[in-house]
């Protein structure tokens, strides 16, 4: 199965646009599903909790409509599939557009944008590493006028939905009787004790990064149960779907519009492709947009909600004149830099990590590989909170496997060159300042929406030189 997995993505064509989904097999009207009192659209990491907690209430009816299949058991192995999952049908496949200061290594100065198309969304795509982020950060999206989101409000809710189950950990930080399990996982033996002292010399000692002092250096925290990636869809769904009756998973099921009273400007109901037929369902109580943060942007503009000048450009009926897409932030991270030892890492078959990964063993429990993180204040102290995470991993995959992953140019893929001696550290923004927007390319749910993240670009040059020019130089 593995083998088989890896060697379909090295083959996988990544699409250019969403047809596939979306051809109709004849012209024949939609037709209506019996209304249902909540429609959730996308069963990933947000969709699957609400699904999960609204049908609590055995009197309510909750229709989750994904447009992506299941998840499997190659999906299960986190620090496979985060790799090789990029190359098959369960990414969207987007990529950004050309950027100016950055992605400048990678084909057509574009980044690639994996999103999870499947039950759990991204978190069956993803590499499972649990960063809560810092309580400045939920304080701070309070006081932009959000109330509900303070970390006073918020920290209940991460108590209440995992189960930290490793040693060493703040107990008074994490929840125990969750749906979502937390673990760490196995180290390569030797090197947590280099990693620790030469941290330690910088000032950065070790400690629960998800405890009271965020400002630390540790084992990585992932979603994980035993050996199995904990994505969202096993915590949240497993287990609960059959036994709910008035849960109802509808898998490639496209929604292409959401269906809005114009008058009242109210949604009442969705419109969705599933196998070729066009369905409509109305809500009675609410409808739902948990399609992620390059998706829910485009339903909503499809839908006619979003900036007018753009909508009326693409012809679409305004519902509502609002800044839908813009905005854009992403915490853009540096994959360059690693460090040759002379020490040699995870020299073993694919089949021989597989055999480790049965008994919970890393490298393959582990999202990536990886195996340490830390998050600290390289340049910016005066913010309160960390303002870069570092990630650190070994090299386990062969660097053509990477350079694809990424989609790295032939210049820059010749130049990395990693290897099995070498220690990858990845350096990731936290706070930048830079502003990208996500837009339509066209009325067509066929086509992809237009990411432009707008990486390193804000006026003041925070983001280089202020932010990263340390690390950088
Ligand atoms: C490769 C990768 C690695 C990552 N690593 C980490 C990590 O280590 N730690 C971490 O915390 N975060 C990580 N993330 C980010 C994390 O996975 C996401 O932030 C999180 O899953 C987003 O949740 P969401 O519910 O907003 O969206 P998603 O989980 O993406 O769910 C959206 C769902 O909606 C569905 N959908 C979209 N449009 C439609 C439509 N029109 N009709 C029907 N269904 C639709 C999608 O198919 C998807 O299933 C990673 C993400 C990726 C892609």
């Amino acid at each position: 199965m593995v083998t088989d997995n890896i060697t379909a993505a090295s083959a996988y064509v990544l699409p250019t646009d969403n047809s596939a989904m979306l051809e109709l097999s004849s012209s024949s009207p939609a037709t209506d599903i019996d209304p249902v009192d909540f429609i959730i659209i996308g069963a990933g990491s947000a969709g699957t909790v609400l699904a999960n907690r609204l049908t609590e209430e055995a009197n309510w009816t909750v229709l989750l409509l994904e447009a992506g299949g299941l998840d499997n058991n190659f999906t299960d192995i986190i620090g496979l599939s985060s790799a090789y999952t990029i190359f098959s049908e369960i990414n969207w496949g987007y990529n950004s557009t050309a950027q100016s200061n950055a992605c400048q290594g990678m084909e057509n100065k574009q980044c690639a944008y994996a999103r999870g198309k499947a039950r759990g969304g991204s978190s069956t795509m993803d590499h499972g590493v649990y960063a809560r982020g810092n309580p400045l950060d939920y304080d701070r999206w309070r006081d932009l006028g959000n109330p509900g989101w303070g970390w006073d409000d918020v920290f209940p809710y991460f108590l209440k939905s995992k189960n930290a189950v490793f040693e060493g950990q703040d107990t008074d930080f994490h929840g125990h009787v969750g749906y979502m399990q937390v673990d760490v996982t196995s180290q390569t033996p030797g090197v947590e004790e280099i990693i620790s002292e030469a941290f330690a010399e910088l000032g950065i000692n070790r400690g629960d990064i998800n405890g009271k002092n965020q400002s630390r250096l540790d084992r990585i925290q992932f979603t994980l149960n035993g050996n199995t990636r904990a994505s969202t869809a096993h915590a949240f769904l497993d287990g609960f779907q059959d036994e709910r009756t008035n849960l109802l998973l509808s898998l490639n099921s496209f929604v292409t519009r959401i269906l809005i009273e114009k008058s009242t400007k109210t949604a009442y109901g969705v419109e969705f492709i599933r196998n070729g037929e066009l369905y409509t369902v109305n809500a009675t109580r609410e409808v739902i947009v948990s399609g992620g943060a390059i998706n829910t942007p485009q339903i909503l503009m499809l839908s006619g909600v979003g900036p007018a000048s753009h909508l009326s450009e693409l012809g679409i009926d305004l519902v509502r004149d609002l800044p839908v897409g813009e905005n854009m932030e992403d915490h853009i991270g540096y994959t360059g830099l690693y460090y040759r030892t002379d020490k040699t890492f995870w020299n073993i078959t694919t089949e021989e990590m597989v055999r480790r990964w049965t008994e919970n063993l890393r490298p393959l429990t582990a999202g990536l590989c990886s195996e340490m993180i830390a998050f600290t204040n390289v340049n910016n102290g005066s913010l309160g909170r960390p303002d870069t995470e570092i990630a650190m991993l070994n090299s386990v995959f062969p660097p053509a496997g990477l350079a694809s992953a990424f989609q790295l140019n032939a210049k820059y893929a010749a130049a990395y060159d990693n290897t099995l001696h070498d220690w990858w550290f990845i350096h990731a923004l936290q706070h930048p300042k830079s502003r990208g927007t996500v837009k339509l390319q066209s009325n067509d749910p066929k086509d992809f929406p237009l990411i432009d993240p707008n990486f390193l670009s804000d006026e003041e040059g925070y983001d280089l030189e202020i932010s990263w020019g340390s690390i950088l130089t």
